[in-house]
């Protein structure tokens, strides 16, 4: 009550922690018409101009976006694509970062009309005892994952702030063998300014809040009751999240609910209204798409995306936000996350369940888990999907090190602007898929793997770090763990 009577008091004085009016709809609504004429008036040639400066990887303004958004000709598609490859090549080179998601609980008092949690869904719902969240923890670290997303409903009186808390530390003692995760990204509702300060005080890494949708109506229709039905409330909460400390957070659309020339251009507003009020933008953006779920048809969403739509999204984002990490999850098939890797995408999830207590109770008889959120389309094993990119030419990586060395928030970008950061990066991903191949892999993987960290070695640029990653490779196989630069 007290943070909601701030929140009013500061609302009438257009404070962005409160106030979400850097969301322009008008101007944004300006762009696309003035995008959507030129599109239909001009020959691609203005697009190629576009698509060239964005090789320099300075990013791309609102208005540039806008019009590579509009672009329906292949032939300038296709030069889109391999640009968008060739700066995620220049920027995070082959490296792929593995994430997992763990879904604490399945309460919620919100009525989101696309998600199969909604309150007025009817199941057994569940929420993680420690003992559960233990259980998950060690079959998440058996599967390799060293980074997860906790993932939940929003229910102040089932999981409430002082439960997460308790569940953070619990999953940063877990142990099991050599495993331990050691990033824990945090994917929950829109808080209060004293409670993002707790999460921080808890280590947690990105905090990451879906819009959903940037466009107040349909915002408004899909979020019918429940807390999450403040537009303002809700869009402001990254400001919140670093006014409090967090230096990382992550943004996202959920693709399908209303246009998306419209989401990418709020979404890049977004961030750009967090890098004017901070210094630096999101850390990461997410591209989910809405997928099938318990009393959520599809059919009645008038804007779904198709997947040329997606491959362009990736595509634009990459050239808007060079700097930015892009992540996919197993919401899509796995040969469409093939070509989005090759797009942009800089983080994948991998193994993921969507079911409170899923991985622990997979495979086994006795339990199995109430609902999922939503259906899921990849549903390969992390070792799967690794030999597969292996066999594409990526790295795979299981890093942590940046927010482990403080390397956050503005502390990262000139790191990574200068490039200075490929020397840490490309050790970091060589030595952690290492751990992976000692610890997990499947023998087939295991000898794939050592091809791959041949290969990526040599591509480490300085000399020097090359030979002390290749002993710290040497200190691995001795048994030593979590060495990074
Ligand atoms: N409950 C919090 C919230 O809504 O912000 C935490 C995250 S919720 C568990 C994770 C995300 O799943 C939501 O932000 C939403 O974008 C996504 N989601 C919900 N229903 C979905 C569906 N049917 N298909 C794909 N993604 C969905
Ligand atoms: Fe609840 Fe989040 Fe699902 Fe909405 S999206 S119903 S807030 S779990």
């Amino acid at each position: 009550a007290c943070y909601l009577a701030t929140g009013k008091k500061l609302m009438e004085q257009k404070n962005p922690l409160f106030d979400a009016s850097f969301i322009d709809e008008d101007r944004i609504n300006r762009l696309l018409a003035e995008a959507r004429r030129q599109s239909a008036s001009s020959a691609p040639a203005h697009l190629l101009a576009v698509i060239d400066r964005a090789r320099e990887a300075e990013g791309l303004s609102l208005e540039e976006t806008a019009q590579l958004l509009f672009c329906e000709d292949d032939a300038v598609l296709g030069e889109l694509f391999r640009t968008a490859g060739a700066i995620k090549q220049k920027i995070y080179g082959r490296r792929m970062v593995f994430f997992a998601p763990l879904y604490l609980s399945s309460f919620c008092i919100n009525n989101c009309l696309y998600c199969g949690y909604r309150r007025d869904n009817k199941f057994e719902r569940h929420r993680l005892t420690l003992d559960e969240i233990e259980a998950e923890i060690r079959a998440l670290e058996r599967m390799g994952h060293k980074r997860l997303a906790l993932e939940c409903g929003e229910d102040p009186g089932e999981c409430d702030l002082d439960y997460l808390e308790k569940a953070i530390s619990a999953i940063y003692r877990v142990r099991e063998g050599n495993g331990r995760i050691r990033r824990v990204n945090v994917n929950i509702a829109a808080t209060s300014v004293e409670n993002y300060r707790r999460l921080k005080k808890a280590q947690i890494g990105t905090y990451i809040l879906f819009q959903e949708t940037y466009h107040r109506e349909t915002y408004s229709q899909v979020h019918p009751s429940g807390p999450k039905r403040d537009y303002d409330y809700h869009t402001t909460a990254h400001h919140r999240a670093m006014s409090a400390g967090i230096d990382d957070v992550g943004l996202g659309v959920l693709f399908g609910l209303y246009d998306y020339h419209f989401e990418v251009l709020a979404l890049l507003s977004h961030a750009q209204a967090l890098e004017k009020s901070f210094g630096v933008g999101p850390h990461t953006l997410s591209v989910p798409r809405l997928r099938p779920a318990a009393g959520v048809d599809l059919r009645t969403f008038p804007h779904l995306v198709t997947d040329r739509d997606l491959k362009k999204i990736v595509a634009v984002l990459r050239l808007a936000v060079p700097y930015t990490g892009l992540i996919i999850s197993t919401r899509e098939e796995p040969a469409l996350r093939d070509e989005l890797f090759a797009l942009g995408i800089s983080q994948l999830s991998a193994g993921s369940s969507t079911d409170v207590g899923g991985y622990a109770s997979a495979g086994s008889a006795q339990s199995s888990p109430a609902a999922p959120q939503f259906q899921l389309s990849d549903r390969r094993s992390p070792d799967e999907v690794i030999a597969d990119l292996c066999q594409k030419g990526f790295l795979p990586s299981f890093c942590t090190a940046c927010y482990r060395q403080g390397r956050t928030g503005d502390h990262f970008m000139p790191l990574a602007k200068s490039g200075s950061i490929q020397n840490m990066c490309q050790p970091n991903a060589i030595l952690t898929f290492k751990e992976y191949l000692l610890d997990y892999a499947s023998p087939a993987v295991r000898s794939l793997g050592e091809e791959t960290i041949a290969q990526h070695l040599a591509r480490i640029p300085l000399a020097k770090t090359r030979a002390e990653t290749e002993a710290r490779l040497e200190r691995l196989v001795q048994g030593e763990r979590d060495l990074y630069f």
